[in-house]
């Protein structure tokens, strides 16, 4: 008998092992069992490999005297059943990506490792007789400590969190000599069954549709795609926990799937008022040992509810009852390298596999979802209203060409313009007064796109990129801490203070980025006297919240409810809840729709329709204003009378029309390398052996869309075709020859099926 292992190795096939001489040397000496760790040799390396299968001798097409015996096994018993084995054969079959290589995107790195499964991790305590007349006046370090442990309550929180938190190891030891807290091993006891901590709320008819069919296909055990097309703030999330309760009481598990910033604690929160469950978080800002310990909550089944990220979804799961892809059109489900997984397919296969129901939620589906419903492989679930009073906010255009934007003097008299309307800022002016908040959505970080020199047309161009550098300036109002950023590559430089090429010194920061439109906004709305600002102005984008709880904190200003200005990227667009925010302002967010990528146009709507549903969410009525300088553009006009839906519908058509996707199935290989010559020579050459009547569209090579970044040059090939199957064949037969051509030596070549951009 022999073993075929899975290695984290770049090539497509597993490798044979035979048994070594001493069994004795294996768990229970006996033959390693499919899905098992195996640690072997493999050249002058020792790899750690997952027993795929067992094989004959005769079956081997390496004699048996070249094989190497495996060095150890590493599990009694398998980590990966055969579900899970069936995922990741899946995955390197559509995908195109080795095995191996699946395996190790799936599994937690310290499982990799090799490391036990069972961790131990430690917790700390406060004893119970401790009191805070315990302290000293004078020892308040220690009493500040003990008070963030005193937070979590009689069962304390594990040593890890504890530090992330601020805690100080030292003052653990401290307290610990002094007999204040202890540490423990915490146990893991079967979870008890789910409560229902909070009364449901009385669902309205639409809702209990989507209930009644979520939980039809769980009680049949059958596996159900349901799209759930709710505007936004229909009670989608209400959906979600009524479906959940039926599945939770049967004891299954139940994941949740949010894009990646919705993991505030508030995503958790919701579901933890309803539920008294285990909640386990999945994202990527834990450590490894987090990792591994959440893989195991899944696998063992201690967890009960399951809220994470796209990865979350390739965990593995003891008794998985219902999947929730939440805001199911985000980008963000689509894995950009490595092994590139669109979470919401991968949801819909993992449904078809378990044989349950997989919900993906959305107020603005995806053109490849509704095409789905068209084809009967989803089922379509609408919500059209929101429950009691609110209403879905109106939206309405600005013509930016017949008022020109407001301008502003500075200190010493120069003359700049605020990027905003008279009627806009009218509007900003009345909904504050009104004592309610405004959020205006501005999809670029930093201060300015471009520095630019008004002499000579000089620009800052990032040496590494094809791509201007931002300006950033860090200390408002004074701009004593300006620099030059890339967005890409995170180059940074010093603001010249004369141009370089003409030595001029009219240099200009041209553009706008939420920093400046944070400080035009503090000029027009603050106190003119005290140049106090009346109402605060709150930035919300990548600089302002990457700072540990910095999200939460402007999360908690925001919903302290009094008038504000929200200043927002992206960022604010997916799910938040901000109820006093009455008026959304896109000062441009409409430019998507000039955009040459066909994809810009619905990528553009769901962003203004997902900003805009941010609007009057509690119950005052909510305004959407577009300032735009294309009033008369079709498309936006579209969306603005006729809604989402139409407008979707729509570009749908155009797309059938135009053969594009989803009525044709795209592979993308980019090839990146030194030099552009290089890069685009190895896709000509991959051209060149296309296997003969291929019947796909090849469109390329081209340069990418950046083609020069951090230095490295990105060229690409487009291969289209009418049948998914099509697509397939012609890359098993091709993209492995490929990738060995001589001409793609030193390169970097990937494949990408169902790019989402190109
Ligand atoms: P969505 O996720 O669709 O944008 P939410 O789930 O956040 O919307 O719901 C918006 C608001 O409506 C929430 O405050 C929620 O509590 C409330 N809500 C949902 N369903 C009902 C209902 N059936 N009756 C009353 N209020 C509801
Ligand atoms: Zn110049
Ligand atoms: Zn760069």
């Amino acid at each position: 008998m022999l073993v075929q292992v899975a290695l984290p190795v770049p090539l497509y096939r597993v490798f044979d092992y035979r048994l070594p001489a001493d069994m004795s040397a294996l768990p229970n000496a006996s033959i390693p069992k499919i899905g098992t760790r195996v640690e072997v040799s493999f050249g002058r390396q020792t790899l750690i490999g997952i027993v795929i299968a067992h094989i004959s001798e005769a079956d081997s097409s390496v004699p048996l005297n070249k094989l190497k015996p495996i060095n150890k096994c590493l599990d009694v018993d398998p980590i990966l059943d055969d579900s899970m084995l069936k995922l990741a054969n899946w995955l390197a079959r559509y995908y195109h990506y080795p095995l191996g290589d699946v395996l190790a995107v799936i599994l937690p790195s310290l499982v990799r490792q090799g490391k036990p499964l069972d961790l131990l991790i430690t917790h700390w305590r406060i004893l119970p007789h401790v009191t805070d007349d315990d302290f000293r006046a004078n020892a308040k370090k220690q009493k500040q400590q003990f008070d963030m442990l005193k937070l979590h309550g009689e069962r304390g929180a594990s040593e890890d969190i504890l530090l992330l938190e601020g805690m100080q190891r030292e003052f653990l030891k401290t307290l610990e000599d002094k007999g204040l807290i202890e540490r423990y091993i915490e146990s893991k006891q079967a979870p008890s069954p789910v409560k229902l901590a909070k009364m449901p709320l009385d669902l309205n008819a639409e809702q209990q549709r989507a209930v009644d069919a979520i939980i039809a296909a769980h009680e049949a055990k059958r596996y159900t795609g349901i799209l759930l097309n709710g505007i936004t703030g229909s009670g989608k999330t209400e959906v979600y926990l009524q479906a959940m309760q039926a599945v939770l009481e049967a004891g299954k598990q139940v994941l949740i799937l949010v894009p990646e910033i919705g993991l505030t604690p508030q995503t958790r929160a919701r579901f933890a008022s309803r539920f008294a469950a285990h909640i386990v978080l999945l994202h990527s800002g834990m450590n490894n040992t987090h990792r591994l310990q959440g893989w195991q909550d899944c696998r063992t089944g201690h967890a009960q509810i399951i809220i994470g990220t796209r990865s979350a979804l390739l965990y593995h799961f003891a008794n998985l009852g219902l999947i929730v892809v939440d805001e199911a059109h985000d980008g963000s489900y689509k894995q950009q390298d490595t092994l590139r997984y669109h979470a919401a397919d991968v949801a819909l296969y993992r449904g078809f596999q378990h044989n349950i129901p997989v919900v993906l939620g959305t107020a603005t589906p995806s053109l490849e979802h509704l095409k789905l419903v068209d084809e009967g492989k989803l089922v379509e679930y609408q919500l059209l209203t929101r429950p009691g009073n609110a209403n879905p906010a109106t939206m309405q255009l600005i013509d930016a060409r017949l008022q020109s934007t407001h301008q502003q003097t500075t200190d010493d008299g120069a003359r700049y313009d605020t990027g905003l309307t008279d009627t806009l800022i009218g509007a900003i002016r009345q909904t504050l007064e009104a004592g309610d908040q405004v959020l205006i959505f501005l999809n670029r970080r930093g201060y300015a796109p471009v520095l630019l020199c008004k002499a000579c047309g000089w620009q800052a161009d990032c040496p590494r990129c094809d791509a201007h550098l931002t300006v950033h300036y860090n200390n408002q109002a004074q701009h004593s801490h300006s620099y030059l950023k890339c967005h890409h590559c995170d180059w940074q430089a010093y603001i010249p203070a004369v141009c370089p090429d003409c030595g001029s010194q009219n240099l200009d920061a041209k553009g706008m980025g939420t920093t400046r439109l944070s400080e035009n906004l503090h000029a027009i709305f603050a106190n003119p006297q005290t140049s106090k600002d009346l109402y605060p102005i709150i930035q919300i984008d990548r600089d302002t919240t990457r700072l540990k709880n910095s999200w939460e904190n402007i999360y908690q200003r925001i919903n302290e409810g009094k008038p504000a200005i929200l200043v927002g990227t992206q960022m604010v667009a997916k799910g938040h809840h901000f109820p006093n925010v009455t008026l959304v302002c896109l000062p441009n967010a409409d430019r998507g729709f000039l955009s040459a990528d066909f994809r810009s146009p619905e990528h553009t709507a769901q962003l203004m329709v997902q900003v805009a549903g941010r609007a009057g969410r509690g119950d005052k009525a909510g305004r959407v204003l577009i300032q735009t300088l294309q009033p008369d553009n079709e498309l936006l006009l579209k969306l603005v009378k006729d809604g989402y839906l139409s407008f979707a519908r729509e570009l749908l058509q155009e797309r059938k029309m135009m053969g594009l996707p989803p009525y044709s199935y795209a592979a993308l290989i980019r090839c990146e390398g030194k030099t552009m010559a290089a890069t685009t020579k190895a896709l000509k050459d991959a051209i060149d052996i296309l296997p003969t009547a291929h019947n796909l569209a090849v469109l390329g090579p081209i340069d990418a869309p950046m083609s020069k970044k951090n230095s490295r040059y990105h060229a690409q090939l487009l291969l289209l075709a009418k049948d998914r199957q099509q697509l397939h064949r012609v890359l098993n037969q091709w993209w492995q020859l490929a990738t060995a051509l001589p001409s793609a030596k030193y390169l970097k070549l990937t494949l990408d099926i169902d790019p989402i951009g190109w």
